[in-house]
């Protein structure tokens, strides 16, 4: 079902003011979509509609430009495909574009979208979040890769969730994409000839942090990790793509190896038995074991250090003792180490730390050699932070209800 926008223009929520008129930007319907595909999967599907052999290379690389250097929703820009070409292109394909369900900005630029994905196969719509956090200089995408997750992490509140599915690496290409075009990150056409791909640009940098674990999504991940690091794709250099693992050792180094971005791990703790309760994949993998991945993660050097993310929880993780052997267990790992405040969400049975206690943290981690950067949270007004992309969608979806309903008379949108 498309969203008509005028229904959510015509709501007196005053919390409109920082939700955007969505708009409906593409069909749910189940013509095969173009974007996401690698090159030979989008080589196959140009053959399978009767397209030359000796042209199938060409046409990937046109469409490709279009899709991702251009930003191109429509087979109708391509000025260099043919008229007939565009026509049957546009016959058995889409440049997919997800339904955009809201937009919303926060106070502090953070912007946050709840994208709509259709059903596949047996199942139902999907809605999923990505953040856009600008900084100075810099500006970070924060990319789903799953629907809910699988993992229970106790501090996370996507981990309550049950896991619905994995995205395919359209839906996580698409995310970048849109982002994209609502940010107006890609180049006019007067300017596409000589300049960079990536000069000028907002997103400048991904992180597989959203919604999900990479991980157990491992090809779809890849594939569109490939597609946002390829020069003629995306364009986005590997070094600021980050993958962020709560620990599936085993795809570590495979993910490394056949992508080459840069590795976050979700550490959260220093010792086995809390961290079997704070991040129960533990329970699997080890601490030692994880290490011992991270150690060998290819092409690991001082200049491309793994993030260790730590979430600062009070009475519990948070002591100078902890921050001691986290010292201790990272000795000869090129690290960096991420402090997250925790930011709570309804019904957590954890506390932040006290600021003065992360302070701490960060000295002692700080004066062992490591840059220890505390996380600023982001977009908290828009519940854009770390953790917090469940409640966000479920308030959304309630808002969209309501809008929906006193549009047109109680017909409402797609519970869980
Ligand atoms: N599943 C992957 C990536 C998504 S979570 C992973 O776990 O690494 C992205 C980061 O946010 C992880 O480090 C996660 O542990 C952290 N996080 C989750 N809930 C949080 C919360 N409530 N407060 C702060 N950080 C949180
Ligand atoms: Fe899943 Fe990551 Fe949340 Fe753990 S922290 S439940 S792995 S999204």
């Amino acid at each position: 079902m498309t969203t008509p926008a005028t229904a959510r223009a015509a709501s007196a929520d005053p919390l409109d003011a920082v939700v955007k008129a969505p708009q409906a930007v593409a069909s749910a319907d189940a013509v095969p979509s173009l974007l996401g595909l690698t090159r030979e999967k989008l080589g196959g599907a140009l053959r399978g509609i009767g397209i030359e052999e000796r042209q199938i290379r060409m046409r990937v690389n046109q469409l490709w430009h279009w899709m991702y250097v251009r930003g191109a929703a429509d087979f109708s820009v391509m000025t260099n495909v043919s008229k007939v070409l565009r026509a049957e292109l546009a016959e058995h394909f889409v440049v997919g574009r997800p339904e955009m369900v809201a937009e919303q900005i926060s106070v502090d630029g953070t912007r946050k979208w709840l994208f709509r994905f259709p059903a596949r196969g047996a199942g139902r719509p999907v809605e999923v979040e990505t953040v856009y956090i600008p900084e100075e200089g810099r500006g970070t995408l924060c990319v789903s890769s799953q629907v809910g997750c699988s993992l229970t992490c106790s501090f996370c509140h996507t981990g309550t969730q049950v896991m619905v599915r994995n995205l395919t690496a359209e839906e996580i290409v698409a995310q970048v994409v849109v982002a994209r075009e609502r940010l107006g990150d890609f180049p006019a056409a007067e300017k596409i000839d000589g300049i960079l791909p990536s000069e000028g640009r907002l997103v400048t940098n991904i992180v597989m942090m959203g919604m999900g674990e990479p991980l157990y999504n491992f090809e779809a991940v890849r594939d569109a990790m490939l597609i946002m690091a390829d020069g003629d794709g995306l364009s986005l250099s590997k070094r600021r793509i980050t993958l962020s693992t709560s620990g599936v050792v085993p795809a570590i180094a495979e993910i490394g190896a056949q992508t080459g971005v840069m590795l976050a791990i979700s550490l959260h703790a220093v010792r086995d038995d809390l961290r079997d309760v704070l991040v129960p994949i533990n329970r699997k993998y080890k601490i030692a074991e994880l290490l011992e991945a991270c150690r060998s993660y290819p092409g690991l050097s001082n200049a491309r250090r793994i993030t260790f993310e730590y979430v600062m929880l009070k009475g519990v993780n948070d002591s100078a003792a902890d921050a001691r052997e986290l010292v201790r267990l990272l000795r000869g790992i090129p690290a960096k180490i991420n402090l997250i405040p925790f930011n709570p969400w309804p019904g957590s049975a954890y506390e932040c730390s006290d600021w003065e206690q992360i302070e701490a943290f960060a000295e002692i981690v700080n004066r062992a050699g490591y840059a220890s950067p505390i996380r600023t949270p982001r977009g908290r007004d828009i519940l854009a932070a770390c953790g917090q992309l469940k409640s966000a969608s479920e308030r959304l979806k309630v808002r969209e209800r309501l809008a929906l309903a006193a549009m047109i008379g109680g017909a409402g949108g797609d519970d869980d």
